[in-house]
């Protein structure tokens, strides 16, 4: 039986489709170890229609397939479960904030000033669409703004516009991704145990947002086997 082997048009385009981030024609070579000359003209026959996008002059040319949103809606959609979409969101987030930041929140003003938590979220926050302009010069659009609806310092809402789901129920598992690195942030500045549930979703034409409820359930001192545990337990969005 004759194995069927890749042809370069499929090669490149699943080097595109596997990798977020914007690849340029030399790049594309070393990595499927196709010449040059090979990609380049594999790449003129590649457009939109087939997933593919440019950014970029004719000397700094890049092609990419997915957006930086489109992966992290992949990985939503291959968790199939709201439950384990949120643990992957949780664990991804905690795990850059403690690696970088180490277990103590570095300002512990943050818990008490909305307008500094909002920042904090929108720094750590990984869910976010980068877009491209023209020159290829790569910019976020995502805004984050917390508001705190109990003088107790115990319930927030925060609001992600535009949302990881971009207001299309066939995404929902990525706001289940969202509550979960929402959860993980919330549980890092308040060393707290916290619930986070989707409450509402907005969309026009030119904008959308979804607002996630934070409750904050009592003081957890940093223990990770915890955190596990209770992840496949947070409310169902
Ligand atoms: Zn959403």
């Amino acid at each position: 039986m004759s194995k069927r082997c890749l042809s370069s048009t499929e090669t490149i385009q699943l080097l595109l489709k596997k990798l977020p981030m914007k690849l340029s024609i030399q790049e594309l070579g070393e990595i499927s170890g196709l010449h040059r000359n090979t990609v380049r003209s594999v790449l003129k026959h590649l457009n939109e229609q087939n997933g593919v996008n440019q950014t970029g002059d004719l000397r700094t040319r890049n092609y990419y397939h997915d957006t930086y949103g489109d992966w992290f809606r992949r990985i939503s959609a291959a968790s199939k479960s709201s439950n384990i979409a949120k643990s992957i969101g949780y664990n991804l987030v905690h795990e850059n904030i403690a690696t970088i930041l180490g277990n103590e929140c570095p300002n512990p003003g943050l818990k008490n000033d909305t307008e500094l938590l909002s920042k904090f979220i929108s720094i750590t926050y990984p869910f976010i669409e980068i877009n491209y302009s023209d020159e290829g010069k790569p910019s976020v659009s995502t805004e984050i703004t917390v508001t705190e609806t109990s003088p107790s310092n115990s319930r927030f809402v925060v609001r992600i516009s535009k949302c990881l789901c971009s207001g299309d129920p066939k995404h929902n598992l990525s706001c289940s991704l969202v509550s979960g690195g929402i959860s993980a942030i919330f549980d890092y500045v308040f060393d707290s145990n916290s619930m986070v549930k989707k409450h509402s979703s907005f969309k026009n034409e030119s904008s959308q947002y979804c607002e996630f409820e934070v409750k904050l359930k009592g003081l957890l001192k940093h223990n990770e086997e915890i955190k596990a545990t209770i992840q496949p337990n947070l409310d169902e969005i």
